[in-house]
């Protein structure tokens, strides 16, 4: 490949004992991959973001990856949200990826800004600019958020995201490349010319990837669920044709010019590492061997 390939990995916070055994098993598995970073995701209630907040720490002190934190603008004043971000400051975290984030009551609720806090994705961008020298990495929408009137709303709100310092857009996942290429030239159209770097969601578990993606706005073509279909009851072949999707879909991406992905790992390194691999990465002490 002539490109070098550079990926970055998205985890969550684990909530229980088992769940962060998961984790780490995943961490340790795709950490000598050389990720470009590491990200965990922030969730909305008390106790999920102090599971964020710990998760990124130990990442720092445990690990030699690069930790991108998650903030939301959701149920916090500015003055919480700053903290937040002086205490990331503080511990050495060096990236962010600001998110407006959803409504506490659900996605389907209206989302409205709360009293005293961020207004959205934009101002909170600018919020931690002010407050820290940090990367500041944002989302992107090849299909549209849901809450947009149409895709140039969508794609105004990415400008407003670059305009206050966002220097990177990792997009929502999606499963035919071309319309991330539509979506990649109406933004360079719109002067946008920040990394807009593809997500992508090896498809564990299709029954919970399908009520995911009819939440988020991204569309599950028929073709994919063809794929999966008869297979509930047979993990095996499942994770076969999994990695047999995920492959087909970055190497297209490559084939076209694409050098960057994002990873939704959903906790698991099998799928990944499978298709890193086939990406052309190795493990580091390998590489250098
Ligand atoms: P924004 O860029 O702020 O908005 C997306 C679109 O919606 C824009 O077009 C904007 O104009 C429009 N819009 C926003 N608000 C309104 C409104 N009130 N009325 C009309 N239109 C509006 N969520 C989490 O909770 N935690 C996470 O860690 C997290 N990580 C994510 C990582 C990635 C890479 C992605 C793609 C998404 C992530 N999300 C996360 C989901 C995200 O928070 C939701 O999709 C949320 O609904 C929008 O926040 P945003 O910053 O992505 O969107």
């Amino acid at each position: 490949m002539a490109q070098p390939i550079r990926v970055s990995f998205e985890f969550f916070p684990p909530k229980t004992e088992e769940m962060e055994k998961n984790l780490w098993e995943a961490i340790r598995r795709l950490a000598p991959l050389s990720p470009n970073f590491v990200s965990v995701t922030y969730g909305a209630g008390g106790s999920t973001r102090e599971r964020t907040h710990s998760t990124v720490r130990r990442i720092v002190t445990e690990t030699a990856l690069t930790p991108a934190a998650h903030l939301t603008c959701v149920a916090a004043t500015k003055p919480e949200i700053d903290t937040v971000i002086q205490s990331y400051r503080d511990a050495g975290v060096r990236h962010i990826v600001a998110l407006r984030g959803d409504p506490t009551e659900g996605v389907a609720a209206k989302y409205a800004p709360h009293p005293g806090g961020y207004r959205n994705a934009a101002d909170l961008v600018a919020g931690i600019k002010r407050i820290a020298d940090i990367e500041v990495s944002v989302s992107a929408y090849p299909e549209k958020h849901p809450d947009s009137l149409n895709v140039n709303a969508d794609i105004d709100m990415l400008k407003a995201k670059v305009d206050a310092g966002a220097t990177r857009a990792m997009t929502q996942f999606f499963f035919e490349n071309d319309r991330y290429f539509d979506y990649l030239d109406k933004v360079r159209a719109r002067g946008i010319y920040i990394p807009i770097v593809p997500g992508i969601l090896p498809v564990q578990n299709f029954k919970q990837m399908k009520n995911f993606a009819d939440r988020t706005g991204a569309s599950v073509p028929r073709w994919l669920a063809d794929r999966f279909d008869g297979l509930d009851d047979d993990v095996a072949t499942r994770k076969l044709i999994a990695a047999a999707v995920a492959a087909e879909q970055v190497l297209d991406l490559v084939e076209r010019g694409v050098t960057d992905f994002h990873f939704y790992t959903m906790n698991r390194a099998d799928l990944v590492y499978a298709v890193c691999h086939l990406l052309g990465l190795r493990p580091a002490a390998k590489k250098a061997a």
